[in-house]
């Protein structure tokens, strides 16, 4: 399905690589790691079964699953298997809209995100209340395009969401993700072109700033079928380039997790009684 996305190589124009190299993200992630990786697919598609379970499982790597409720009814077994392996199956709405109503904002919300949500939690139990934008639109209701993001964030954020993922923008720092938690940048690589020049390009941004990469992927095959489709063979080939490289590959809910860890740790010290500033210094 159609994405609204900003080109990659203008949105990766604007950084300036000298100016956001934090010494302290390094270190940050797990096992040594120098970046993070997550690899999500949107839209319940069958390929997601079939080819990027496999695939991710080959190599031990698990994924975010953004499901359409439409799409994946008819497989729901299928989708149970994936959750037991560990992957995460998260919401993309009942009906994939990409134009949004701009009126009656809350009851779109409520059919569409809530209702999947609620439909998911049956199906599934618990899984990390994640969403992702249907085609990247964010225009939910009227007003400026920075208020109707605002209304769709302060939805989710009500809802108790922990995060959004977009369909564009550079590999993120741990702070920005943080703070930009209902607007997580993302590339989907190979949307426009079936080739794996992009997400390298992606990746080694993430990997020599020491950020996290979200990838974005929809249906996968042996051939390209239509826009958007990855073929099995470069699927593969960025795969192996996170396997190769001092990536940590995680689930999108366990990489916020992770990022949230040491705020919630230092307010966790903060709240114990009897700790001071001197004894929480030492
Ligand atoms: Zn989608």
């Amino acid at each position: 399905m159609g994405l609204g996305r900003r080109s990659l190589l203008g949105g990766l124009a604007g950084l300036s690589l000298s100016s956001t190299v934090r010494a302290a993200d390094a270190p940050f992630w797990p096992g040594g790691a120098r970046a993070a990786v997550s690899l999500s697919y949107d839209d319940g598609l069958e390929s997601h079964i079939a080819q990027a379970g496999p695939a991710l499982s080959a190599r031990g790597f698990r994924g975010t699953f953004f499901l359409t409720l439409e799409n994946m009814q008819d497989h729901v077994a299928d989708w149970r298997a994936m959750a037991t392996s560990g992957h995460e199956l998260c919401n993309h709405t009942i009906h994939h809209f990409c134009g949004l109503p701009k009126t009656a904002p809350k009851s779109y919300f409520t059919r569409e995100v809530l209702e999947a949500q609620s439909r998911f939690e049956t199906l599934f139990g618990a899984q990390p209340k994640l969403f992702a934008y249907p085609c990247g639109a964010t225009d939910l209701g009227e007003g400026t395009p920075n208020e109707q993001l605002r209304r769709y964030h302060t939805y989710l954020q009500t809802e108790g969401f922990v995060g959004a993922r977009t369909s564009d923008g550079p590999p993120m720092s741990p702070a920005y993700a943080r703070r930009h938690r209902f607007a997580l940048n993302a590339s989907a690589p190979t949307y426009e072109r079936n080739t794996t020049d992009e997400a390298f390009e992606y990746l080694d941004m993430a990997q020599n700033l020491g950020r996290w990469a979200i990838l974005v992927f929809h249906g996968l095959g042996p051939q390209r079928r239509e826009s958007g489709d990855t073929t099995n063979a470069v699927h593969d080939a960025i795969l192996d380039r996170i396997e190769g490289g001092p990536f940590w590959c995680a689930p999108i809910g366990e990489v916020l997790r992770h990022i949230d860890a040491p705020a919630k740790a230092q307010a966790r010290r903060l709240t114990q009684p009897g700790t001071s500033i001197a004894t929480r210094a030492a």
